[in-house]
């Protein structure tokens, strides 16, 4: 596997490769990193992963300089996973002093994380539009775990035209539910515990749904019940269409039910959709 440290490596890597299907993380890799790059080998020549712990999505009092860093660990797990090529910059590489551009999505990205991070959603389409064009992939793998920056990414990469085809993957998660994350290293043992409840709220709601219930209010309550019980209190717990993220009240048809919680020091996020599937998305637009 290459290990590229600057755009010319990178640009030098991507002119020999073929079709390329692109995975962006921030590292820490876990089995659901690694569920996207399986996926991308399946449907590209080669699939290059990034690393790179973008500051710009991250606001000042967040856990920038805290978030896990291991690279040596996630190279290896790259390059078992089959791999071409990790783009691994440095801050320095990423933005350069006088680099000050910015990515600014639309109405997508006011509600839910948007509107809970101010910024982060810049910072995220900023980072995602310099990869592309240094790496110029055919496809590139975003989860299902960050619905709203999935559809943030697909709505920029239309508007602004940028002929990548985004492939959303769904969520992988622990047999008891859990979301992997790489977030989930700041859970203690008994926090661990407590955080499925966030899952389990999830889910409750999708078999309401599947049994017929329609009323928001009636799916946000079967959400919120275990959350109650783990004596957790979401950042928010909504309702949201999933095409624009805007928030549902009344019935509902077709929808990504989220929530966003602090459970000990980690903030944690987690979505289920209701009344449609992931692979749906790409053909609504
Ligand atoms: P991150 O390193 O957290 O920025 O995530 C990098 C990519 O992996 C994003 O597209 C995430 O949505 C995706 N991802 C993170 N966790 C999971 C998971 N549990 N299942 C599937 N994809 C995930």
């Amino acid at each position: 596997m290459d290990v590229l440290r600057t755009v010319a490596e990178a640009r030098a890597w991507r002119a020999k490769a073929g079709t390329v299907g692109l995975v962006p993380t921030m590292g820490a890799l876990h089995t659901g990193h690694l569920s996207l790059v399986k996926r991308a080998l399946r449907e590209n020549e080669a699939v290059a992963a990034s690393i790179f712990v973008n500051p710009l999505q991250f606001a000042p009092r967040e856990d920038f300089a805290r978030y896990p860093r291991r690279e040596a660990d996630d190279l290896a797990a790259l390059q078992g996973a089959g791999a071409a090529a990790a783009f691994v910059p440095s801050v320095e590489e990423m933005y350069p002093a006088g680099e000050d551009t910015r990515v600014t999505p639309g109405a997508i990205a006011g509600p839910l994380e948007g509107k809970a991070r101010p910024g982060h959603f810049t910072g995220v389409a900023t980072v995602v539009a310099k990869l592309f064009a240094i790496i110029r992939p055919d496809r590139a793998y975003f989860g299902q775990k960050d619905f709203q920056q999935l559809r943030v990414i697909q709505r920029i990469v239309r508007d602004l035209r940028l002929g990548v085809r985004v492939v959303p993957c769904e969520t992988v998660r622990t047999r008891d539910g859990l979301a992997l994350s790489s977030r989930n290293d700041y859970l203690s043992a008994a926090d661990r515990t407590r955080a499925t409840a966030l899952s389990a709220g999830l889910f409750a709601a999708r078999l309401r749904f599947s049994a017929g219930e329609r009323h928001a209010d009636a799916l946000l309550s079967a959400a919120r019940a275990p959350l109650e019980r783990a004596g957790i209190v979401p950042e928010y717990l909504a309702l949201s269409d999933p095409l624009t993220l805007a928030e549902l009240e009344g019935e509902v048809t077709r929808a990504v039910i989220s929530v966003a919680a602090r459970v000990g020091t980690a903030r944690l996020i987690d979505n289920v959709l209701l009344g449609m599937k992931l692979g749906e998305l790409e053909e609504l637009g």
